[in-house]
């Protein structure tokens, strides 16, 4: 039961990164720190389902 996503930066909203994760083992919304191209900084992504 894996589940694509996106990890879209929390500041200026770009969607940097593409990942998978299981529904089964990570049901939580995920919060990492990563680094932003257009922030030029970490900052902290929040998943965003893909449709
Ligand atoms: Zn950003």
């Amino acid at each position: 039961m894996r589940v694509t996503f996106l990890l879209k930066c929390s500041e200026c909203g770009e969607e940097n990164y593409l990942t998978e994760k299981n529904k089964k083992n990570d049901p939580d919304r995920l919060e990492v720190m990563k680094y932003c191209p257009r922030c030029r900084k970490q900052t902290l992504h929040k998943e965003k389902t893909k449709k």
